[in-house]
């Protein structure tokens, strides 16, 4: 499957909640099958952790920050070329391979 965003790439959150919106961060995990990704520092959300014992160790009790997913329609891919938040487009390299290019700056992104 052609992925646009992928692991390690810097998006820009582009619609959401107001205190996610503009922010830049990198991406940490991708869940292609649900169209989500986890972005490093945005849509931080709380847990409240209690008390429990996992393989021998003790986890203290408080509030834990996590990211939670965001959908990829949230988010643009910040062109590492350009630096601004460009829509991908899909090229083929002369070996046939596709290659993501950026319909900004028109540079090849991988
Ligand atoms: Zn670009």
């Amino acid at each position: 499957m052609k992925q646009k965003i992928r692991k390690g790439d810097t998006v820009e959150v582009i619609t959401g909640k107001e205190v996610d919106k503009g922010k830049r961060g990198e991406v940490i995990k991708v869940l292609p099958k649900k169209e989500r990704l986890v972005v490093q520092k945005i849509n931080l959300r709380k847990k409240h952790q209690r008390a429990v014992q996992t393989q021998g160790r003790q986890l203290n009790p408080g509030i834990i920050e996590f990211e939670a997913p965001l959908h990829i329609s949230n988010v643009m891919l910040v062109c590492p070329k350009c630096g601004k938040p460009s829509r991908v487009g899909f090229e083929r390299t002369e070996e046939g391979l596709p290659v993501r290019v950026c319909k900004n700056c028109g540079k090849e992104i991988d």
